[in-house]
């Protein structure tokens, strides 16, 4: 009996902390999918997803997405995403949009902003937005990605995802190239990302080469609940 008991015990315990388990049960996915937002691949095709807070090769060193392994965003920004994979197809056949980031719970913003001490909050707003302020993110209208190759190896962008600093910077790219800091190649792959994101009606950033907004934060605001 005693054996029986414990031999429920362990399916309890391997059913709870199964993979299978854990993406249903999520309760930032279960969140965002009653609020109407799209998971990405299930909705575009060609495009890739490796969430970067979901791993440790993140500018924390650590996961604090849990059990959110999904990119989710807005129907609308979904429907402007598959735009944005058509149009660098055409551009670039065989290539695919890689998403770093997409919809962020507004509990993991404060977690990012409270990471990055090391900045006082007037600089750090250049980096993470101010959770009181809300990031476009919280909205799902924003987006952090890359582009792959053929083969799935992402562009050589000049600097990784999330590196704070002006090497990242879309608004310094000329300055940058022309004291060879960023190789012509580098430019060329981010403006492969930036061309196939405008086209699709995506704005960049002063700041990150990676991130576009599929709206401003008041339209987004306007439109939208933030994901808790
Ligand atoms: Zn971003």
């Amino acid at each position: 009996m005693i054996r029986f008991a414990n031999f429920l015990v362990f399916i309890v315990f391997a059913l709870c902390t199964s993979p299978l388990m854990h993406a249903q049960s999520c309760s930032y996915e279960m969140a965002m999918e009653k609020q109407g937002l799209l998971e990405i691949t299930k909705s575009v095709p060609g495009v890739n997803v490796q969430l970067k807070y979901a791993t440790q090769d993140n500018f924390m060193k650590r996961d604090v997405y849990g059990c959110l392994q999904h990119g989710y965003l807005q129907k609308e920004v979904v429907a402007m995403l598959k735009k944005a994979q058509k149009s660098l197809e055409s551009m670039k056949p065989g290539y695919h949009l890689l998403v770093y980031d997409a919809a962020r719970p507004l509990s993991i913003q404060w977690i990012l902003w409270n990471t990055l001490t090391q900045y006082p909050p007037k600089i750090r707003k250049n980096y993470v937005a101010d959770p009181r302020e809300h990031s476009i993110h919280n909205y799902g209208s924003a987006i952090d990605l890359t582009v792959a190759d053929e083969k799935g190896n992402a562009l050589d962008m000049g600097t990784k995802f999330d590196f704070f600093g002006e090497l990242a910077y879309p608004s310094k790219e000329q300055e940058l190239l022309a004291k060879n800091k960023l190789s012509k190649k580098a430019y060329e792959n981010r403006q492969i990302l930036r061309n196939a994101m405008k086209s699709a009606g995506f704005m960049p950033i002063e700041y990150e080469w990676w991130h576009f907004n599929a709206f401003s934060r008041a339209e987004a605001k306007r439109r939208y609940q933030v994901v808790q």
